[in-house]
């Protein structure tokens, strides 16, 4: 009886063993472990979101009712990326898009679950919409392929996320919230999420290059400095090569670049 008692246990450790092995592979993202479920990513994200929102010293965003023109113009954006077909997770998540007045901050970020934030900086500092397209497109794979929970368990550790789950450290959150459009992800992360915008762009109208033409631009103005977008998005050697490594080899399709149309879109921000 001790002895199937023994086998029992060691097959449900097994088990046990084969899902956790299941799990962390599926869950890792190129970036390390991630605990958190799909269901987690949503929850975590509303939270954030939700502070973000009354955090308006460090989150300026621009009401969506008074700049109906720049949102819809933003929304349309998002929704040729998500109806590309390639973003995995296009019901599940939000991807509720925030616009924050601040011209000085050449950045943009998306939380878990998929809210997205863009910098007045960062669309005033493009030239064109595939440009803007292939940096929205790597701020949304951040979140499809769930990179974000696992840069943040990385930095605060799972037991303190698992805890602002349950609500119970609304300091932390707090805490997370103004520190989001700073969350530093992996070089892995990084390579992937470029890989997934020239996926998510190539079927739409954009050109597909978009990201690795943002590259070239800062890489080409020296931009004074390191700016935000890149000190958060460590650049992997060869990124623009590998975009247009990667569009070639779906096909090589070149797209439009919509350039007037944004020009004119960025004369409509507040000055
Ligand atoms: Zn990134």
């Amino acid at each position: 009886m001790n002895r199937l008692k023994n086998i029992t246990k060691i097959l449900v450790l097994l088990l046990f063993i084969g899902i956790m092995g299941t799990a962390c592979k599926d869950k890792a993202g190129g970036g390390g472990l991630n605990f958190f479920s799909l269901k987690d990513d949503i929850t975590f994200g509303a939270q954030v979101a939700a502070e973000i929102e009354t955090d308006t010293d460090t989150y300026p965003i621009l009401d969506s009712a008074q700049h109906q023109e720049a949102y819809a113009y933003l929304y349309a954006i998002r929704d040729s990326i998500l109806n590309s077909g390639a973003v995995m997770h296009k019901d599940d998540f939000q991807w509720q898009l925030r616009l924050i007045g601040d011209d000085e901050t050449l950045n943009a970020f998306c939380t878990p679950g998929g809210y997205i934030y863009v910098y007045t900086g960062l669309i005033k500092y493009l030239d064109s919409e595939d440009q803007f397209a292939g940096v929205m497109g790597h701020e949304i794979a951040h979140a499809d392929e769930r990179h974000s929970t696992a840069a943040l368990t990385r930095q605060y550790g799972l037991d303190v996320l698992l805890s602002i789950l349950l609500g119970d450290n609304q300091g932390t959150l707090v805490q997370i919230a103004k520190g989001l459009s700073s969350l530093s992800y992996s070089r892995d992360n990084e390579t992937e999420s470029d890989m997934r915008s020239v996926e998510y762009l190539y079927p739409t109208a954009y050109d597909a290059r978009g990201a690795a033409r943002f590259f070239e631009k800062l890489e080409e103005e020296g931009e004074g400095g390191t700016p935000q977008f890149l000190s958060t998005h460590p650049n992997p050697d060869n990124r623009v090569e590998a975009i247009l490594t990667h569009w070639e080899s779906l096909g090589g399709k070149e797209g439009e670049t919509f350039e007037s149309r944004y020009t004119q879109f960025k004369n409509s921000l507040p000055q």
